[in-house]
């Protein structure tokens, strides 16, 4: 018998574009049941070694399949912390979904598509959120002796706090903004992510006995030697990459031209979108660009959306992007998700200039059209412009979405600390540890801009050398 995918159910693009209400609903459990029974359960699962943390997939969606959902997610829990958020923003096409057997089958036979691994993880992280069973702790008397702290509050701080805090270590996670989650607060919009499923994630690692102190930024506030001789034994460095790229063009200080990321941090993190009930401000425009094609571009422009339609006003929001849609490294779905609720795309587009007017705000953008020509490092085909093809688009407001680095305050303050040509701090990437002794790193901080899955990978690594030091310790 022919098994079809279940797709998860959605809000209609009308019903959902003007509010931050969640996009996605989850799997009911029949539909859970449904999806997981699809799962050939392959002696050799592929799927596992396409996750980046080596979550056993085929024995979590076996337990699914015989309704034990606590266990589907204990199972889960001994390599990710965090389903309840995996499962709602892994690019799972790149990663384990892409790894199925069935994607490869799938090429034959349209009815097995790979498996729906991420909408199961995600159902088995909130079937256990709603219930908060206590997550299983392995405490180590041993190791309550000793205190870490960890830097950074998002993904990879995140995980590396869990990962010790199981193990009995004491934690102090330690953030410069005045909320704890990094990316998943400030970044990732709550129709994408609830901000309750972080509240709840977070308030669990508290449960483990991990203190956050806020307002605090490393570098400035505190020294890494301060933590030292405050007896902390090891320090994590899960800094990520918060200062944003820009693209070095005339008018790009005129305003109403945004970076991604202070536009999204003024809505999500500081409540903008409900001034003046809030006390950020933020500017939007009727006729918006959004230059880039990863995930913080479509964020940023389905955010802009959703500010104007909220108040039953028209807009239009056109993402410029140099390459195709084939090169755009966001997430297909929320790609397919922005087209719904009625984002334009430009491709093949190189932003050359922003034309202001005589207030000094954005009136216009001179673009070239591009072709497509050999592939670069990455394996994508370089955007070339084409000379003399210049073309200017009215627009009101621009916000820049190309890219992000890491944040140098705490390199800066911190001699001995060493970062390679792109700023990241250099790891031994076997143990994750920096060039100080101690002193460990992981997440965007290190790899560069990436995925949350792989912070928390590069975390999870860091954990289990912290742990290996500090039981060799007397
Ligand atoms: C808008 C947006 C959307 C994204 N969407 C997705 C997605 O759908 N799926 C996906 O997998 N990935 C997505 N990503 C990428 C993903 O969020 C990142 O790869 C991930 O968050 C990196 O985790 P991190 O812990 O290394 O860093 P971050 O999440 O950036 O967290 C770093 C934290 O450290 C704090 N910090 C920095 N310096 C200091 C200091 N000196 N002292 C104290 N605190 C400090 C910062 O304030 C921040 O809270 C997205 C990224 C963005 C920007
Ligand atoms: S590879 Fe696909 S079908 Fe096989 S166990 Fe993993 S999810 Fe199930």
């Amino acid at each position: 018998m022919k098994k079809w995918p279940v797709k998860m159910n959605e809000r209609s693009p009308e019903d959902r574009a003007g509010d931050f209400k969640e996009v996605v609903a989850g799997y009911t459990p029949e539909e859970a049941l449904l999806e997981a029974s699809r799962c050939l359960q392959c002696r050799d699962a592929r799927c596992v070694a396409g996750c980046p943390v080596g979550i056993n997939i085929r024995d979590f969606i076996g337990a699914i399949v015989r309704k034990d959902f606590a266990q589907a997610c204990a199972i889960i829990w001994e390599k990710n912390n965090f389903p309840s958020i995996c499962g709602r923003v892994c690019p799972a096409e790149n990663q384990c979904r892409k790894a199925c057997v069935l994607t490869k089958k799938g090429a034959a036979f349209a009815s097995l598509e790979a498996i729906n691994i991420n909408f199961l993880e995600r159902f088995a992280g909130d079937r256990a959120l709603s219930s908060r069973p206590s997550r299983v702790s392995v405490s180590d008397e041993d190791l309550s002796r000793f205190r870490v702290a960890v830097v950074g509050s998002g993904p990879a701080g995140l995980c590396c706090a869990g990962e010790l805090a199981r193990r009995g270590v004491r934690v102090v996670v330690f953030e410069g903004l005045h909320k704890p989650g990094g990316v998943l607060r400030y970044g990732i919009p709550s129709f994408r992510l609830p901000q309750d499923v972080v509240d709840r994630e977070i308030s669990a690692l508290e449960d483990l006995g991990v203190v956050f102190r806020l307002n605090t930024l490393v570098g400035k506030t505190l020294t890494i030697e301060d933590l030292f001789r405050d007896g902390f034994s090891s320090v994590f460095l899960g800094l990520g990459a918060g200062t944003p790229s820009f693209l070095g063009i005339p008018g790009e200080s005129l305003g109403n031209v945004y970076s991604a990321n202070e536009f999204l941090t003024r809505v999500n993190l500081m409540g903008a979108h409900l001034f003046p009930e809030y006390h950020t401000p933020v500017n939007v425009g009727r006729r918006i660009v959004v230059i880039g094609g990863g995930n913080t571009a479509m964020d940023a422009a389905r955010v802009a959306l959703r500010l104007q339609r909220g108040n039953g006003i028209s807009v239009d929001v056109t993402v410029l992007y140099r390459r195709t849609m084939e090169e755009m490294p966001a997430r297909r779905l929320e790609i397919e998700h922005a087209r719904q609720e009625g984002v334009r795309f430009e491709f093949l587009t190189s932003p050359t200039r922003f034309l202001g007017g005589t207030d000094g705000s954005l009136q216009s953008l001179e673009c070239l059209r591009c072709r497509l020509g050999e592939p670069d490092a990455r394996g994508r085909r370089r955007p070339q412009e084409i000379p003399g093809s210049v073309f200017v688009l009215d627009f009101d407001q621009a916000i820049v979405a190309i890219g992000l680095t890491a944040n140098q305050v705490l390199v800066r303050a911190t001699p001995g600390l060493e970062v390679n040509s792109n700023l990241d701090i250099t790891v031994d990437p076997h143990t994750m540890r920096t060039s100080l002794q101690g002193v460990y790193a992981g997440g965007d901080v290190v790899g560069g801009e990436g995925t949350v899955i792989e912070a928390m990978g590069m975390a999870k690594k860091a954990a289990g050398s912290i742990l290996k030091c500090l039981e060799s310790l007397p």
